[in-house]
């Protein structure tokens, strides 16, 4: 199933510059971008991500994509690869438009395209953003949530727990490569209950240990909605669980595979 996805009205290519680049945890940067051109960015907060556009390995410049549409791919594929930007999606963990600045966490796990770039990006370094909106659209009915996800959702769910009202109540299922990686000083409403699971070199893919806590719980009663991002077997494996082991009405559930283990993003 494709996620319903809320758009913005208008987008654009922004080109920004790197501001900061801060390790967070053996797992996390914070990438701060900054810039005049996110005048033209309208933060949505919760999930909102947007496409990262930032130089291969050897290349000075950024040569953006310049139409502002999905056209953009076929933009791409045209350029030579010696001058094509690498693009992936990543989401907005915060913004702060007074100051022209958005953040974005990302993991870094091996020598990817997107992990390479975090170690070599310094302040002053080129990287673009367009906007590919937002997936968290729980409905009214819902009495309670479900949040899930591994570490590439982790600042999803952090922006949508930083955004919650007081009256939200949800369990959280948060997965992450080392325990060190765990965020104690989290700020959340009094009904919000966040389960941490630290893989600390377990086998297994990662989000495996998220299934099989919510396997194993006894959940709270009442019309929930669930939200669950990650690893694309743990988004479709949790989504399987509910609908035939716990009898969860399918358009109660929001699950969206980031990423798929062996499998690079296309671009
Ligand atoms: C809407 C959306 C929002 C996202 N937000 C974030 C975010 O805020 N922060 C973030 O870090 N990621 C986020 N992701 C996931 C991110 O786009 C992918 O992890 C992406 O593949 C990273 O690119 P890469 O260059 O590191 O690896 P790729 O070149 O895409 O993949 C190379 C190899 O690494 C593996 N791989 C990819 N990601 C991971 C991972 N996280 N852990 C372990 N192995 C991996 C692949 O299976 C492949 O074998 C988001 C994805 C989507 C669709």
């Amino acid at each position: 199933m494709v996620p319903k996805v809320r758009l913005p009205d208008a987008r654009k290519m922004i080109t920004l510059e790197v501001v900061a680049n801060t390790r967070l945890s053996p797992s996390f940067a914070n990438i701060t971008l900054g810039g005049p051109e996110l005048e033209h960015f309208k933060p949505a907060g919760d999930d909102q991500a947007v496409r990262l556009f930032f130089p291969r390995e050897g290349q000075e410049k950024l040569r953006m994509p310049r139409v502002n549409s999905e056209a953009w791919i076929a933009e791409l594929l045209v350029m030579s690869k010696a001058s094509r930007p690498w693009v992936r999606n990543f989401t907005i963990r915060r913004a702060r438009p007074e100051l022209n600045e958005v953040d974005i966490e990302i993991v870094l796990h091996a020598d990817t395209p997107a992990s390479a770039w975090v170690r070599r990006a310094r302040p002053g370094d080129p990287a673009g953003i367009f906007d590919i909106g937002l997936t968290y659209l729980p409905p009214a009915r819902a009495e309670w949530q479900m949040l899930v996800g591994d570490e590439s959702a982790l600042p999803a769910i952090l922006a949508i727990l930083d955004d919650a009202p007081e009256s939200l109540a949800a369990q959280v299922y948060l997965e992450v490569p080392e325990t060190a990686d765990i965020r104690p000083d989290i700020v959340v409403p009094e009904g919000v209950h966040v389960h941490w699971l630290a893989r600390d070199g377990a086998d297994g893919l990662p989000g495996t240990l998220a299934l099989d806590a919510i396997r194993q719980a006894t959940l709270p009663p009442g019309r929930f909605y669930t939200w669950v991002a990650g690893e694309s077997r743990m988004a479709t494996g949790l989504r399987r669980h509910l609908v035939n082991d716990r009898d969860v009405p399918k358009p109660d559930i929001a699950f969206i595979g980031y990423w798929k283990h062996g499998r690079s993003s296309p671009g």
